[in-house]
């Protein structure tokens, strides 16, 4: 792409022909004129008239070989934002297709923000969106930026370093999702000359000073391989490639390293003719050198998710010096010099709308940005999270089908899983990395291959989640888990959710729901009003039995020192009653037949208010189990389920067994934590198991007697509160 020169219409226009039919550069030539029209009077702040912007940006769009309704947006792009055609005009005057790409590249105008960060940010979201309905407007929004980049100097130096800012956190990344690595350099470049203008022009001079001596040396060694390569017969072009200041400069300050140690490193680029020939260019590199371990890389097997195919590869060079070598065929360099925009490449016969479509699915990032902004109502928020997205570094993990997943790093299995699908991040109980159970936290490596456990038993997302998943993405799902509801439900559910423990401990909520009360409690837990705390019941953020347990706390110390002996003996009474009544009664009712002997169970253990079916056994009457249950889903058993329901009215006088399984990062004392917070809740827990294995993954088995799944609910709510659980889960002993 030239830069210096000041390109004119004709030059814009007459370079479309080579590719484009007569008609389209009719079109184009229309698309200028209109352009030109709208645009009259208007300069730039470098007193040029102001369409030498469009024609250069238009001009940039040709060199990308695009079709002619981008370059036509490119003539046009300015126009809505920057006088008076409205985007009705534009389609009345064209079409629908080019009046949706200016549409997308328009700033949102008239509205008011409160701030400038609010505008900015809103203004880059309707881009974002715009973008994931076609392509192309990003293309054109590249091209704007990079004009207007190579056009910095007329601007003020604050605003030299707001855009230059903007490019490298917005523009240049993008470029570098969608492989357009050519507009990426320069973007980067240019943009480091304006932040950073001191470092940029030292490693220009340091370029400068070693060019001579490397270039000979790079001579050398081109020479070396192509008398090797002729000797076999493979055609291929050999060069030396440029290193990009930004790239040195980022090496420099995150590495830490002096620019020798990198600029040092030499690097030649092989094009070839065939996938076949790239191979075997690698197996003559590494006979001829000794490759350097760790550093070969397929990427022609395992293209990256913005498609890149290369081989890599780093070699002790003829002098004793690390030579890296890429090698791929032509195409494929296409596809890395222009990315997306190869894709998009006008070619006679080839409609790109359709070529360009395969491609688009292929960048799944990209499709997800339409949930999220739909997710996400505050457009601030939504260029945070598209930021981190964009600009960590990436780790690339596979599916067990081998469908590659690329997360930023420091991402672990449920990150993983919340890209998957929301229903998998909320189901997950565990995950296998390369065929191991790993922790949930594990941080996942480029090349794991992760497999997901789900189990429809989970209770859904611990509170501990927010803290271990890096992806915004998953954040926000696992937020909206917890607030599913809106504030008012909540507020309404969690108040009644509280009174209803507040009378389970036998008190009067209207004794404890004192205004003062109320604020000692909700203060404790960190909440400025009590319709935050209610709210925060509502929507699972703190159990209802802890809000409870501490508004009643004195009420409680004090009725304790009276009642201490009398209730204890009550108590034993009352466990008493309990067990016979469980033996008597299973609290099922089977349709149609009375006095019929019903059993629940062990496999399953089903409770008052699970779906329950039952299964006429032989000689033993009717075994009761969870709809659910694995035992009862066979065909065989299909034929002698029977309708059977739980008796209203007397589920809260009987126990019922139910196992849970607990995991969390095995550390001191959560086995404690978890009975201690069974028993603040008032449940009886008959059995425990606990173990770890080597990843520091803790497993506890419980089982408890409960009076119903809501009881159960508020037990599972209280476990999910305790720091490193990672997962609750209802067990079946199938
Ligand atoms: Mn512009």
């Amino acid at each position: 792409m030239a830069k210096e020169e000041i390109l004119t219409s004709e030059d814009v226009i007459n370079k479309a022909r080579t590719y484009l039919s007569k008609e389209d550069a009719d079109y184009l030539y229309r698309a200028y004129k209109y352009a030109e029209t709208a645009h009259k009077d208007q300069y730039r702040k470098s007193g040029e008239p102001y369409i030498v912007h469009p024609v250069q940006v238009a001009g940039i769009l040709v060199d990308l070989e695009m079709d002619p309704v981008t370059i036509a947006g490119g003539f046009l792009h300015d126009v809505v934002e920057d006088t008076d055609v409205t985007l009705e005009s534009l389609e009345d005057s064209f079409d629908h297709e080019l009046a949706m790409l200016v549409d997308g590249v328009t700033k949102l105008g008239k509205i008011k923000y409160k701030s400038k960060e609010a505008l900015q940010a809103e203004n880059h979201r309707k881009m974002f969106v715009a973008m994931a309905r076609d392509i192309r407007v990003i293309l054109i929004k590249l091209a704007d930026r990079l004009h207007n980049m190579r056009t910095l100097k007329h601007l003020p130096p604050h605003k030299q370093r707001r855009i230059s800012n903007e490019t490298l956190e917005i523009f240049a990344p993008l470029a570098h999702r969608l492989g357009i690595s050519t507009i990426k350099w320069e973007l980067e470049d240019t943009a480091l000359r304006y932040l950073n203008p001191q470092q940029y022009y030292r490693i220009v001079q340091l370029m400068k000073q070693k060019r001579d001596e490397r270039e000979s040396y790079i001579d050398e060694v081109i020479d070396e391989l192509k008398s090797q390569l002729k000797d076999v017969n493979i055609e291929a072009d050999i060069s030396g490639r440029p290193k990009h200041l930004y790239s040195i400069y980022r090496k420099m300050a995150e590495q830490k390293k002096q620019f020798n140690e990198i600029y040092d490193l030499l690097a030649v680029r092989i094009l070839v003719h065939s996938i076949k020939d790239c191979y075997a260019v690698l197996g003559i590199i590494h006979t001829c050198w000794k490759p350097m371990p760790g550093r070969f890389k397929d990427y022609i097997a395992m293209p990256k998710p913005n498609l890149y195919q290369s081989l890599h590869t780093t070699v002790i060079g003829p002098k004793g010096d690390p030579l890296e070598v890429q090698i791929r065929t032509k195409e494929m360099h296409e596809i890395a010099e222009y990315g997306i925009a190869a894709h998009w490449a006008y070619k006679e016969g080839k409609q790109p709308s359709k070529g360009s479509k395969v491609f688009e699915d292929k960048l799944t990032w990209f499709r997800e940005i339409l949930d999220w902004q739909n997710e996400t109502h505050d457009a601030e928020e939504f260029m945070e999270t598209l930021k981190v997205d964009l600009f960590s570094d990436m780790v690339y993990v596979f599916t067990p089908k081998g469908d590659v997943i690329e997360l930023p790093s420091g991402s672990v299995p449920l990150d993983f899983a919340y890209r998957i699908h929301t229903e998998v991040g909320n189901k997950t109980i565990g995950a296998k990395v390369n065929g191991k159970m790993e922790p949930l936290d594990y941080q996942l490596k480029n090349g794991d291959i992760v497999e997901v456990m789900t189990s429809k038993h989970s209770y859904g997302p611990s509170q501990d989640w927010l803290t271990i998943t890096q992806t915004s993405q998953a954040k926000s799902k696992i937020k909206q888990f917890f607030k599913r509801q809106r504030r008012e439900e909540n507020i309404s559910k969690g108040k009644e959710a509280v009174e209803k423990e507040i009378r389970a401990l036998d008190i009067e909520p209207k004794d404890v729901l004192t205004s003062d009360n109320l604020k000692r409690v909700f203060e404790k837990f960190n909440f400025s009003n009590e319709d935050d705390m209610y709210a925060a019941v509502g929507y699972q953020g703190i159990t209802a039995a802890l809000i409870a347990t501490r508004l009643t706390d004195k009420v409680r110390e004090a009725r304790q020192k009276e009642q201490n002996l009398e209730e204890t003996i009550e108590e034993v009474q009352n466990e008493t009653v309990k067990k016979k009544e469980q033996k008597r009664d299973s609290g099922v009712k089977v349709e149609g037949v009375d006095n019929m002997l019903v059993r629940l169970s062990k496999c399953c253990n089903p409770v008052p208010g699970d779906k329950i079916v039952g299964y006429i056994t032989k000689g033993r009457g009717v075994s009761v189990h969870r709809a659910d249950c694995p035992n009862v889903q066979t065909e065989e058993v299909a034929q002698r389920l029977l309708h059977v329901e739980w008796e209203n009215g007397q589920t809260d006088k009987k126990q019922y067994h139910v196992d849970l399984e607990i995991s969390g990062y095995d550390r001191r004392g959560l086995v404690n934590e978890v009975l201690q917070a069974v028993n603040e809740t008032k449940t009886n827990i008959i059995y425990v198991n606990g173990r770890s294995d080597r990843n520091r993954m803790a497993v506890i088995h419980i089982t408890i007697l409960i009076h119903n799944t809501g009881h159960l609910k508020r037990i599972v709510d209280r476990i999910k509160q305790i720091k490193d659980v990672y997962t609750v889960t209802r067990t079946t002993n199938s």
